[in-house]
């Protein structure tokens, strides 16, 4: 079992540019880096993602 997981922004489509990477225990905590950053980053509001999105967001967080 893996030990953490990573998310990089530059694996979103139109997110190539970007350099976060985010790296936690637990898938929970790398979503709310992740939340934490489109905000302050992207200036995204996460409560405004669709399910869809969430969904495909959460294919990005990879075990380490
Ligand atoms: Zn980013």
């Amino acid at each position: 079992m893996a030990n953490a997981y990573s998310y990089a922004c530059k694996d979103y489509p139109e997110m190539e540019a970007c350099p976060g990477r985010f790296v936690a225990e637990t898938e929970d905590e790398v979503w709310k880096l992740i939340e934490l950053h489109a905000s302050v980053a992207h200036g995204e509001d996460p409560s405004a993602w669709s399910d869809e999105d969430k969904v495909f967001l959460k294919t990005l967080i990879k075990p380490e």
